[in-house]
């Protein structure tokens, strides 16, 4: 159980319940961060009184130190200000909720502090695994995914990490599960936000819908439990109440079911390795309907396809990847491209960028700003 803990973007989705989750179970707040929401990030200010905050977009931190000039807080701006909420010395956990491959230093100044990672920011795993799982085991720092899947398989797996035969990493298919190109190549991002279980933020919304989130998924449980993609097998699972599940070398399957709430999760990674009670629905076996399971479409899901052959290559190629995805969602959810264009211009960067074994953290940042700008620039 932790006592205190800055969270890096604050305002998003998991962000906005990690804080209802730090003020349930009495945990301190010591930094926030948000990218641009300042009346918000106020609003949080105010109740949770950190010692500081920052706001990635300059011109919005000039604002918010206008909005708290009456409080005793420093605001930060940028990557600096992101990086010194990660590294607060006052802090014990930081909750990495950014979305992108932005939290990838503020969370290795986090783990340069020692402090615990409840860690839900996939992207970070997916462009830099082995720099950061490497840097964790060489300064003590504990990561704690927030991830469900990864929280699942986290829990399937304590006390047990060496009887580990094979993860089996769940999905509920998206809202598409089963269109096909042709079906898909009208969807608009309205239609693609709209999450059948979850309720997230846009980006991942629009990856669960491509499946590219199973795909970074996949490569964030590599690093996470250091395995290989053989050892991983998605399994579609629609429902969406077994998160994930884990077959020990004798055979036997465990398996994580909960209500999906992603408060949950978020709770396990700032009360672990104790548990305590939970607001959230309980599930009901007796009013549970079917719970089904099929193997992924590789050929109706292609970003999932590529992110697999990404994983397989390594190097640079999930950083490109990842990063080229980022550009073009960020396109196709300001209506500049089309839904089947995600994948197209992904795949295209992969295939142009170059790739380098065992890459720097230079290099990765290097490719991440190769690939988005193959992405705008097609
Ligand atoms: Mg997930």
């Amino acid at each position: 159980m932790i006592h205190s803990v800055s969270i890096l973007g604050s305002t998003g989705s998991i962000g906005r319940q990690s804080l209802a989750a730090a003020e349930r179970l009495g945990v301190r707040v010591a930094a926030l961060t948000a990218q641009k929401s300042v009346g918000l990030l106020e609003e949080q200010i105010r109740k949770f009184k950190p010692a500081y905050a920052a706001v990635y977009d300059k011109k919005a931190a000039a604002d918010l130190r206008v909005a708290v000039a009456d409080m005793d807080i420093d605001i930060g701006e940028g990557m600096d200000g992101l990086r010194h909420a990660a590294a607060l010395t006052d802090a014990e956990a930081v909750v990495t909720a950014v979305s992108g491959s932005v939290g990838l230093r503020p969370t290795l100044d986090a783990i340069s502090q020692k402090k615990r990672i409840c860690l839900a920011n996939k992207e970070t795993l997916v462009c830099a695994g082995s720099i950061v799982m490497k840097a964790a085991a060489d300064k003590g720092a504990q990561i704690v995914p927030v991830d469900s899947e990864h929280a699942a398989i986290f829990q399937c797996l304590e006390g047990r990490r060496d009887q580990l035969h094979k993860i089996l990493l769940t999905g509920s298919g998206g809202p598409f599960r089963g269109w096909t190109r042709a079906q898909t190549a009208a969807v608009t991002p309205e239609q693609a936000v709209k999450h059948p279980n979850w309720h997230m933020g846009a980006k991942i919304s629009v990856d669960s819908a491509t499946m590219m989130n199973k795909g970074l998924e996949f490569i964030e449980a590599m690093h996470l439990f250091a395995v290989t993609p053989d050892d991983i097998q998605v399994v579609v699972h629609p429902q969406s109440v077994i998160h994930s599940m884990v077959e020990l070398v004798d055979g036997t399957v465990l398996a994580q079911l909960a209500v999906p709430d992603m408060g949950l999760p978020i709770q396990y990674a700032m009360t672990w390795p104790e548990r305590v009670p939970s607001p959230y629905e309980r599930l009901d076996f007796w009013r549970m309907r079917d719970m089904t399971f099929e193997a992924p479409d590789l050929e109706k899901t292609p970003c999932l396809a590529l992110a697999m052959d990404c994983a397989r290559l390594g190097g640079l190629a999930p950083a490109v990847m990842s990063a080229a995805n980022e550009a073009a969602v960020a396109l196709f959810l300001g209506g500049k491209i089309g839904y089947n264009e995600i994948y197209d211009r992904v795949a295209e960067a992969v295939q142009r960028a170059p790739n380098v074994p065992d890459p720097t953290l230079n290099d990765i940042l290097a490719a991440d700003d190769e690939a988005r700008r193959l992405v705008l620039q097609r």
